[in-house]
């Protein structure tokens, strides 16, 4: 576990840092949860406008960590929120990927004298 006051790496079930001494608080259940993001808006944006196999996966991921936390289980919704996370950017990096590879493509054809 870390410290929330220093970041420092300290022994699991330790009470204070061992680095600053700041009492170390045991992760919260429940009053963190709504901290964590089901990455929706992110994943519906990726379906849109880059890869849509990608982004399909992600808002599944997004809605399961949405239901996850209105069912208050936290650790389902930090597991499906990082899902949604993950898929969302390899989302957006194949349509970036894409898109270059789409523009190369059409700038080696627009110049080639055979065309
Ligand atoms: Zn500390």
């Amino acid at each position: 576990m870390f410290c929330q006051k220093c970041g420092s790496e300290c022994k699991e079930g330790a009470l204070f840092c061992s680095n600053c001494g700041a009492p170390l608080v045991v992760q919260g259940e429940s009053d963190n949860i709504s901290n964590i993001p089901d990455h929706l808006v992110m994943s519906i944006l990726t379906t849109l406008f880059c890869c849509i196999p990608f982004g399909i996966v992600s808002i599944v991921y997004a809605v399961k960590a949405g239901m996850s936390k209105e069912s208050g289980n936290v650790e389902k919704a930090r597991f499906y929120s990082k899902k949604a996370f993950l898929w969302s950017i390899w989302g957006i990096i194949f349509g970036i990927a894409f898109v270059m590879l789409y523009g190369l493509i059409s700038f080696l054809t627009m110049h080639d004298p055979l065309c």
